[in-house]
């Protein structure tokens, strides 16, 4: 079967008008506010993807029997469209989130949607909707891509039909007051994801699966989650839905440090990028198991110097303070810390347009 990556495009007869789009546009938010269109490309054993479409963004009609509401056959992908200096627009390596995507469909017993179907999909939303990618810096367009099973049948069985769907939304700065450091709880109550489960996809049931955690960390009065391994809750594993890392020591002489991918970890895009900056800024760079012993003695011994978090939505998070059922201690005086910082302004000004790119990560999408 061929792939074709051409859309047929029907336009939404009731556009946003200029004044409201401005509103937004001075204000995004996040996830708030969504695009005039949308993509969506169906999936059937017979016919594989077809009918790829780029139409008004509205409601999917759904049966009430449709597997993914009974069974949780729900894939999704998260990445941003940044207005360049030069007035173009373009994304962070979005053919890792294709690979990913596909990855996390295979975990599920999903048919898989060729990247070039994926890559394609971004490009036509985002030359649709262009007047809705912001223009102030560390704004940018989010991207949501998410597959569901649609068949009307209740069979405990890996549905036949599939639909895939691409939405936008603006998105503003993450820290608009600057970058400050959040406070973590450290879970051992609940664990997000186990050996030989379903933690390195991006499938919607572990987000359900961790709402009460992160309910739980703000009644502590924290502000995220942190998880740790499902077998003994001695190892660190991530935050919410960003991926850790551990500085120790300062200068040039600094060791950045991330757990390895065990399989219950998702593997962010950004940590990927963040371990290859880092090792590019002459940092040594470890991937290994961090014990959240380790963490706390290190931590007010002082060897500890920084923690950040790192994901799509906010790029860099600095982690200033942990809290957990026994007490609680601090990480580098509460403070976001130089090489957090520093790792910060690189990624933002690659996407940005405003320095180097000297992976090619970018990629024009209008
Ligand atoms: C999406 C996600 C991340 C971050 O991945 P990026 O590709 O860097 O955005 C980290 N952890 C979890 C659980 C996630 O869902």
């Amino acid at each position: 079967m061929t792939t074709s990556t051409s859309f047929a495009e029907v336009a939404n007869p009731a556009p946003a008008t200029p004044e409201h789009l401005a509103e937004v546009l001075a204000d995004p938010r996040f996830g708030k506010y969504f695009t005039d269109h949308m993509v969506t490309i169906e999936f059937t054993p017979e016919r594989g993807w077809h009918n790829a479409t780029v139409g008004p963004h509205q409601p999917l009609t759904l049966s009430p029997c449709a597997a993914v509401l009974h069974y949780g056959q729900a894939v999704f992908e998260g990445l941003k469209a940044y207005r360049r200096l030069d007035g173009s627009v373009a994304s962070f390596r979005p053919e890792e989130n294709a690979t990913r995507f596909r990855a996390s469909a295979r975990r599920l017993a999903m048919p898989e949607l060729p990247d070039e179907l994926f890559l394609a999909s971004l490009s036509a939303l985002v030359a649709r909707d262009e007047r809705w990618v912001p223009h102030a810096e560390e704004h940018s367009l989010y991207l949501r891509p998410l597959m569901i099973s649609t068949s009307a049948d209740l069979l405990v069985t890996p549905a036949r039909d599939y639909l895939f769907v691409l939405v936008a939304s603006p998105a503003g700065a993450y820290y608009p007051g600057g970058v400050t450091p959040v406070t973590v709880w450290l879970s051992h109550e609940y664990s997000r994801a186990a050996p030989g489960g379903t933690g390195s996809a991006k499938c919607a049931g572990n987000y359900a699966g961790a709402f009460v955690a992160q309910r739980q960390a703000v009644e502590a009065g924290c502000d995220q989650v942190v998880w740790l391994d499902a077998v003994d809750r001695g190892r660190v594993e991530e935050m919410g839905v960003n991926n850790l890392f551990f500085v120790f020591g300062s200068g040039p002489d600094a060791r950045v440090v991330t757990p390895g991918l065990t399989g219950s970890l998702l593997p962010g895009i950004t940590r990927d990028s963040v371990l290859r900056l880092a090792g590019d800024l002459g940092y040594r760079v470890e991937e290994r198991a961090v014990s959240t012993a380790e963490w706390e003695r290190a931590a007010r011994s002082g060897d500890l110097t920084e923690v950040f978090a790192c994901g799509t939505a906010a790029v860099i998070t600095p982690v200033g303070t942990v809290k957990h059922a026994g007490g609680q201690f601090v990480v580098g005086g509460h403070q976001p810390g130089p090489v957090t910082l520093r790792l910060r302004r690189r990624l933002t000004a690659i996407h940005r347009g405003s320095a180097p790119d000297p992976y090619d990560w970018m990629c024009r999408l209008c």
